[in-house]
C-alpha cells in the first residue's frame, strides 16, 4: 500500500491527555468527511474543519511505498533516543490509509502509536491510544478508546449519548471557529454542568508551535 503523508515533523503534541509530550507528528492526506475543498465546505458532513489534509506537500509530507518506509521515516525525524518514543497519527481522517502493517513497522522501532480520528470507521487494531473526535450528525462506529475529545459547540451532539461510550478520558475542547469566545464559554460550561467531562484546551496554538 502507498500511504499519502500531508506533513510529518517531530513537535510536542497539543492536544488531549498527552498534551506537552515530544511526538513524532503523522498526518495522513484525505478525509472521508470533508473533500478539503472551501467550495465544498457548506454540503461537508464535517464542515468545521481547521486543518489542511489536501495533498502531500507539507512538512516531511509525501507519498511512501511501504509501512518500513514510513516507519523509517518517523524514526529519523525523533532521532537516536529510544526512550518514550510516540507517534501521534491524524489527518484528515487516519483510519483511511493506518493498517496493521504500519503500526506493526512503527511498534518494531518501539514507538507508541497514538491516533486521532472521527470514529465513523473502526480503529486499526494494535494502536496505543485511541482519541475518537466524533463530528456532527456522522454516525460514529467507534464507541471505545482511551480519549473522547467532544469539539465544542456541535448542535446535533448530546453528550449525554456521548458519556455512555467506553473511554477512560472525556474532554470538551472550544471549537476554533469565528465566535470563538463563545466556543470557550459553551465548553467551559458544559465542563461546568457536566463533571464527566474535562476542558480540553489547543496547547500549542497558545505557545506557538504548528
Ligand atoms: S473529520 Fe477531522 S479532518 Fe475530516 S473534515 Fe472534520 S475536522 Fe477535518
Amino acid at each position: 500500500m502507498t500511504y499519502a503523508v500531508k506533513e510529518c515533523f517531530l513537535t510536542l503534541q497539543g492536544e488531549g491527555v498527552q498534551s506537552g509530550s515530544r511526538a513524532v507528528f503523522l498526518r495522513f492526506a484525505g478525509c472521508n468527511l470533508w473533500s478539503g475543498r472551501e467550495r465544498d465546505r457548506a454540503e461537508a458532513q464535517c464542515n468545521f474543519c481547521d486543518t489542511d489534509f489536501v495533498g502531500t506537500d507539507g512538512e516531511g509530507g509525501g507519498k511512501f511505498a511501504a509501512a518500513e518506509d514510513l516507519a523509517a521515516h518517523v524514526e529519523r525525524l525523533w532521532g537516536d533516543g529510544e526512550e518514550s518514543r510516540l507517534v501521534v497519527i491524524t489527518g484528515g481522517e487516519p483510519m483511511l490509509q493506518l493498517d496493521e502493517a504500519l503500526v506493526e513497522a512503527l511498534h518494531d522501532r518501539g514507538f507508541r502509536v497514538a491516533a486521532e480520528s472521527n470514529g465513523t470507521l473502526p480503529a486499526t487494531p494494535g494502536i496505543d491510544w485511541l482519541c475518537i473526535s466524533p463530528k456532527g450528525a456522522t454516525e460514529v462506529v467507534q464507541r471505545s478508546g482511551d480519549e473522547l475529545k467532544l469539539v465544542w459547540p456541535q448542535p446535533e451532539i448530546d453528550p449525554g449519548t456521548l458519556e455512555q461510550w467506553d473511554f477512560d478520558h472525556f474532554l470538551v475542547q472550544p471549537m476554533d471557529c469565528e465566535r470563538a469566545e463563545d466556543a470557550k464559554a459553551a465548553a467551559i460550561r458544559l465542563a461546568m454542568e457536566r463533571p464527566k467531562w474535562r476542558l480540553s484546551l489547543q496547547a500549542h496554538k497558545l505557545v506557538g508551535l504548528p
